[in-house]
Parts: C-alpha cells; structure tokens; sequence
C-alpha cells in the first residue's frame, strides 16, 4: 500500500478544492484554493531550503558549539520568516484584494472603484498578514529548534549528529506548518470578502445583513449559535473601524476575541460585542454574511409565544431571526439523521398505519415540516436548538445540523393537548397560518 505524505494528502486536498471549487463556480473557494497554492508552495520552497541550506549544512566530527547554534537559529528565522513572507506577499495582496473587491461587488452589483476607506482596509489587511506570516515561525517553531538544540549541546553531541536529530524533528514542524497555511488561506479571504462586504453595504444602504454559516455535523457550535443572526450595519463599522485602527496585529485579538457558544447563547443580537459583527468567529471558519433576505409569508414568524418555564437562552433571537432559521430548514429537502431513523423506523413507524416503507415514513416527515403552521423551538437536553413541527398525527423534530431527528406518532385527538403540554417549556412560534 502506498502512504501518502502529509504534504501529499494536502496537495491531494487542493487539488479536490480546486475541482469543487471550479463546479461551484464559488469565486471565495477558488481564491482560497489559489492562495492556499502559493501559501504552501512558498512553505515548501522555504523549509527545503531551511534544511538543505541550513540543516544539512551541520556536518563534521566536531562537537555542536553555542555558536553553532545560534548561527543556525538566525538563519532558520530569515527562512521561514521574512524570506517566506517575502516570496508569497505579491500573490498574497492580489488575492486578498479580489476576495474583498469581488464581497464588495457581491453587494453593490457594479464593479466597485476603491475608495480611501477600501485602501485603508487593504492596506490593514496586508500588513497584518504579512506579520503572521513572518511570525509564524518564531511564534509557533522556534521554541522546539531552540529546545532541541540546549539539549543536543548538554549531551554533547557533533554537529554532523545534531544535524539528523534537526532534520527529523523538523518533518513534523514542516506538517504542522501545512495545516496551519490551509487554514491560514481560508482566514485571510473570510476577513477580506468580509470587509469588503462592509463597504458593500454602507454604499448600497443596506441596514442589516444577515450571518450565515453552512449548517452541517461539522458547524461548530458558535457558528450554529451566530447563524441566521441578523445584525445592524453600524455594528460591522464599527468592527471595521476598530480593526483599521489597530496598533498592532496582536490586537486584533482583543478587538475581535473568538468567543465560546456560551457567551452567546441566549443573547440578543444586539447586545452581543462588536466583535461579533463579522466572521470568521473561529481559526478555519466557514461562515459568511450575506444580504438580509425577506421570506414568504408561510416561514415568516409573525408572533414568538413563550410557555411558563421556557429556558432563558431560547429567548435570545428575535421573531426575524427565528423565520431565517425556518426558512433555512425549509427550503431543503431534509435528511434524516442515520441512527435516530435506524431507531424510529422500529419503534414508532409502524404506529401510522398508512405508512409502509421507510422511504414514506422520511417523506411523510418531510411533508410535515413543509406544511405545519404549529411549530414549536425547544432547547434539547440543555445544550441544543431544535424545531418542532406538529402535523395532524405526528410530530417532526428537527436539529440545527438540518436533520430530522423523529418523527413521532400522536393521536389526532390527543395531539392539541400534547401540544399545550409541550409548549410550557418552549416557544411557540406563530407564522401567519397559525
Ligand atoms: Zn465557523
């Protein structure tokens, strides 16, 4: 069996990006393939010449001296740092210039002519970038290349010795190097499109856009908490303005800091900190911002109806936020989720008599959560929105990866009551066909 590299299975990876990249005709995805192409190249060009120049070039009999060292420290950091940086900031600025030009467009529908602001931001954006390529080995490998070298000079080793132990500690830096620049590439067109989208809005006088994240098994839970929020224009200038002004990159995190779906949940919109206005809300984040969009009336919630115990956290998004969500999970076609349905297919399928197969049981439970003008939101075993859409003998659950999770069998004449039951701990969330 042939085993793959780590730096093949990366160039296997982009190679398949690139392919999705071009079917989808996703601009983003495909600059982000492109980037990701010159980021690792680069990467590649600079470690083999880090070990063949520097590395290899540790041969001899005599004992590894502190000077030794420290030559090899300082030219390892002019390789992987300023030099790298060097080689790829020219595909860098172009790239990071369209992912923000093209999130201007997106909005405005012309093509955009840049202004001060837009100079500034790319101007930010370059700067900061360049700084986290130039610092990413100093921040995240020189520690270990020093370490290893205090302690191949305590055991007293020549430099021809040092030089393999080098060599094979740096395989493993190098990998971690690759995964770092894959979602390295991702983050800088996120922050430019984003920025660029700003500006997008500003001049297309937009007042509130709308957070959207690609709903899954793997959204991260911030992602599927920000999802569907829908956020005022001058929280994203602000953000904007913030991260223009910044002293330093590092501030940045300050500024923007990741926060944990705790910090979040249960919090309106418009109480969360400005840094939540824009993604990317985490390292390899897949979320965007997108216009806000209106919604036919049958998803829209006209009226958010709490029981008596209804856990705080489902109060934090508004009636315009939870209609985002029913309208995301109704214009799918619904899966349902593998093991629940292994399960439901026993034990509550055969309770409707009209249904006979598995494939009719899913699409009765499809048909439910297209139709139903009863709809309930819960938060599921304290840790998790779910959407509860009641039919005329059953009810359909549903998760915020976009599955079904149950489609449960109630007696016509039971399920009014079942339903008041329930809503003591939930929402109600009344479209206008309620
Ligand atoms: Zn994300």
């Amino acid at each position: 069996m042939m085993v793959l590299t780590e730096r093949q299975k990366s160039r296997g990876r982009i190679a398949l990006r690139k392919i999705w990249a071009y079917i989808r005709k996703d601009d983003f995805k495909r600059l982000e393939a492109e980037l990701q192409d010159v980021l690792l190249l680069g990467w590649d060009a600079a470690t083999k010449e880090a070990i063949n120049d520097v590395i290899r070039a540790l041969t001899g009999d005599s004992e590894l001296s502190k000077s030794d060292l420290e030559k090899m420290l300082a030219a390892l950091e002019l390789r992987l740092g300023v030099k790298f940086a060097g080689r790829v900031a020219a595909p860098l600025v172009q790239i990071q210039t369209s992912a923000y030009a093209i999130g201007l467009e997106d909005i405005i529908l012309v093509k955009p002519t840049f202004s001060k602001v837009d100079y500034a931001a790319l101007d930010m954006l370059e700067r900061h970038n360049t700084y986290w390529m130039r610092n990413y080995y100093d921040k995240q490998i020189a520690g270990t290349v020093q370490d290893i070298g205090r302690a191949a000079l305590r055991a007293g080793l020549t430099r021809r010795e040092a030089g393999l132990l080098f060599q094979e500690a740096f395989q493993n830096q190098i990998n971690q190097g690759i995964r770092y620049w894959e979602g390295f590439a991702a983050h800088v067109i996120t922050r430019s499109r984003e920025l660029g989208r700003v500006e997008g809005y500003v001049q297309a006088g937009i007042e509130a856009y709308e957070v959207r994240a690609i709903l899954d098994r793997r959204t991260t839970p911030i992602c599927r908490e920000m999802h569907g929020r829908i956020i005022r224009i001058e929280e994203a200038v602000k953000l904007r303005d913030a991260l223009l002004e910044a002293k330093d990159p590092e501030q940045v995190k300050q500024i923007a800091p990741w926060l944990k779906p705790e910090q979040v949940q249960g919090k309106k919109t418009a109480k969360l900190p400005t840094g939540m206005a824009l993604p990317p809300y985490h390292f390899k984040c897949r979320t965007r911002t997108v216009k806000h969009r209106g919604t036919s009336a049958k998803n829209t919630v006209v009226e958010m109806e709490p029981g008596k115990k209804t856990p705080e956290v489902l109060l934090g998004r508004s009636a315009e936020e939870y209609t985002n969500l029913l309208r995301d999970i109704r214009a799918r076609k619904l899966r349902f989720n593998k093991k629940d349905l292994a399960h439901d297919s026993i034990k509550h399928m055969q309770k409707f008599k009209r249904i006979k197969t598995v494939d009719e049981y899913v699409n009765a439970a499809r048909n439910v959560v297209k139709t139903s003008d009863k709809i309930l939101v819960q938060w599921y075993k304290n840790r998790e929105l779910q959407y509860l859409f009641f039919g005329s003998d059953g009810i359909v659950t549903v998760d915020m990866a976009m599955e079904i999770r149950g489609y449960y069998f109630h007696r016509a004449d039971y399920i009014e009551r079942t339903f008041q039951n329930l809503l003591r701990e939930k929402i109600w969330l009344k479209t206008s066909k309620s």
